[in-house]
């Protein structure tokens, strides 16, 4: 008999969420506070009273800084003068739950749906008029010291008011090691009572304990709501086969103990035989569905570590069809670019790298740029506000091209992708590529553009968000980026990278993994065999043209796998492609870091080979794995 668990994302089965009412100018504090700790809360505002400071020993904020205020968090409703409801005619109660809305939406931009009694008080004849003005749940006074989910979304009672036991409930949902059912752990108050009490020690502790865990889900009031609704609308096979997701989010499942994403619109098996046995339609969007490989050996730590295998649409164990066709339209490799260095034919190498893409983005400005010197490619999306500008992330990506060649300019309708699905400020560079420049001055030139990006403030984002990406070579770069960068101030600034197939090990020792064509599955005959091999051999070419010599191949600086202390890498999000000569080595490296407690989303795509990311608007899965970043970096 098939168990089925619904979990929170990632597989967690932890929620934290917090609930703090009135909007006072102590919300600036608390939101500093649980920002810098990955903690996300509500906050219920009451829109009439805003800048309203007579009166007040603490003042309210101002509409102006609504929006800024509280990015990243929940606003909801409080009503719109902080009306005690109970003993009030039902018109009015609609009226003050409404306009408060229209305020709030105004000034936040998105439909507030959450809601808190003021004073607490509330009947059930409430909770129809509520939900007829469009409130989702509303949240109660009182403290029930559990960790419970909620039966009555209209009467939402949370775990404690941030002095009853707040520390000492802390603990005890941080031990508690119990994964039989979700557990939510919901705090609230207001933050003026922290400067009225004097105790903002308090929930400075809870957030430095709390905070940053990769056990626990971190959410508002609305995105548990919200998720545990869509979890609950899944639609399963009478047998237990899977399930389909009519909903827009996808919905994580425990399965006999295997984790399943269910995506948002699209019908997951639970396992492979059921999977075989339905027809993959003919213009699939590729991730016809999503699971968690049974054969990938799990870590001994880092619970965040799955390989979720994507199979090609037209079935596992081959080369995709669009791929195949793509490959077979290709116009033989060119020869007769007489450039050679160090013996070797760099203009041949090079003129046989281009990847011709074509751009899928929309409403994405892009426009050449030099920074420090380094050549660059700027993307962002059109009409962005100030305001977006200022809490948008960074991505700077490296693209790949065996450290000898490609260009930013291949990898421009990638970043501009990322930029329109994300939001983000996308940076392609042109470092400098060997053999005319030797290792380590390629890192330096990508290290150089980081710290200048974070550093000056000529490129608007939140410094908080900056990320790295790269494929292949790029990929290796990154990482050597990523290393030297937190040597230099000890700390993790980078929030995450996001590697394409990269390059890890150049040690030619196979330590950590070994490489067998029989490991590959259909690849005892072209085309499978063609992609699994071509890239077989290639690292003393490699150390010849880009390492020359100036440092030895264990170096993790130039083999990453060999990283003493996985520990100064941020989240990653690995992709590997399943006919990829890389794959053993990149899914090691990404087993490693997560048996070093790194936070790792590792994703295998079937069908593909190396290089497949860069063929946006050619492999549907290359949209796959740039919408996968995007979310990575929208978090
Ligand atoms: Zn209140």
């Amino acid at each position: 008999m098939t168990r089925i668990y619904t979990c929170f994302p990632e597989g967690k089965y932890k929620a934290l969420t917090l609930s703090y009412d009135d909007g006072k100018i102590t919300d600036r504090r608390l939101t500093d506070i649980l920002r810098s700790s990955g903690i996300k809360a509500t906050f219920h505002l009451n829109s009439a009273c805003l800048g309203a400071s007579e009166g007040h020993r603490i003042p309210y904020i101002t509409e102006e800084e609504v929006k800024t205020l509280y990015r990243g968090f929940e606003v909801a409703s409080h009503t719109c003068t902080h009306l005690t409801m109970g003993r009030t005619p039902s018109a009015e109660n609609i009226r003050e739950v409404l306009k408060d809305r229209e305020k709030l939406e105004e000034l936040c931009g998105y439909p507030v749906r959450g809601f808190s009694y003021p004073n607490g008080v509330y009947d059930s004849s409430l909770f129809d008029l509520l939900k007829l003005c469009g409130i989702s749940y509303a949240r109660v006074t009182g403290s029930t010291g559990r960790f419970d989910l909620p039966d009555n979304y209209m009467a939402w009672k949370p775990t404690c008011h941030h002095d009853h036991g707040l520390l000492e409930l802390t603990e005890k949902f941080i031990r508690t090691d119990y994964d039989q059912r979700l557990m939510l752990f919901y705090v609230w108050g207001h933050s003026y009572e922290f400067e009225l009490n004097h105790n903002w020690g308090l929930i400075e502790e809870f957030a430095e304990k709390v905070g940053h865990r990769d056990d626990i889900w971190y959410a508002t009031n609305g995105e548990i709501q919200s998720y545990l609704a869509c979890a609950r609308s899944l639609v399963f096979f009478a047998d237990m086969r899977g399930a389909f997701n009519p909903t827009a989010t996808d919905v994580w499942l425990n399965v006999d103990g295997q984790l399943r994403i269910v995506r948002g619109g699209e019908t997951c098996y639970f396992n492979r035989e059921a999977a075989a046995s339905v027809k993959h339609s003919a213009n699939g969007t590729g991730r016809i569905f999503s699971q968690v490989s049974e054969n990938t050996p799990s870590p001994e730590r880092g619970k965040d570590f799955h390989v979720i295998t994507i199979p090609s649409p037209s079935g596992s164990g081959k080369l995709d069809a669009k791929l195949k066709a793509w490959r077979d339209s290709r116009p033989p490799k060119s020869e007769g670019n007489p450039y050679y260095v160090l013996g070797e034919p760099i203009g041949d190498m090079r003129d046989n790298m281009d990847q011709p893409s074509l751009d899928i983005s929309a409403g994405v400005a892009s426009r050449k740029d030099e920074i420090c010197g380094v050549p660059a490619w700027i993307c962002e999306p059109e009409h962005q506000t100030e305001t977006e500008k200022a809490g948008r992330p960074c991505f700077l990506y490296i693209h790949g091209g065996s450290f000898v060649g490609g260009t930013a300019e291949a990898f421009l309708n990638v970043c501009r992708y990322i930029s329109q699905k994300s939001g983000a400020l996308s940076i392609c560079i042109d470092y400098r590529l060997a053999p005319e420049t030797a290792f380590p001055d390629n890192i330096f030139d990508c290290l150089k553009v980081l710290k200048y990006l974070r550093a000056c403030g000529h490129y608007v984002f939140d410094r908080n968000r900056m990320y790295l990406g790269g494929d292949s070579a790029g990929g290796n770069l990154a990482l050597a980026c990523a290393q030297l960068d937190y040597r230099e101030s000890g700390k993790k600034k980078l929030r995450g990278m996001a590697l394409y197939y990269p390059v890890t090990d150049l040690t030619m020792e196979e330590k950590e993994w070994t490489w067998n064509l029989s490991d590959y599955e259909g690849a005892a005959q072209d085309p499978e065999k063609h992609c699994c091999q071509s890239l077989k051999g290639f690292e003393p070419m490699i150390l010849k043209l880009y390492v020359q010599e100036r440092a030895g191949k264990e170096n993790p600086l130039v083999s990453p796998i060999r990283t003493p202390d996985f520990s100064v890498y941020p989240d990653l999000l690995i992709a590997s492609a399943e006919y990829d000569y890389l794959r053993p080595q990149v899914e090691a490296f990404a087993g490693k870091a997560a048996a070093a407690g790194c936070s790792v989303r590792a994703l295998r795509y079937g069908g593909m080979n190396h290089a497949f990311a860069g063929l946006t608007g050619i492999v549907d899965q290359a949209r796959e794995l740039l919408d996968e970043t995007a979310d990575f970096i929208s978090r």
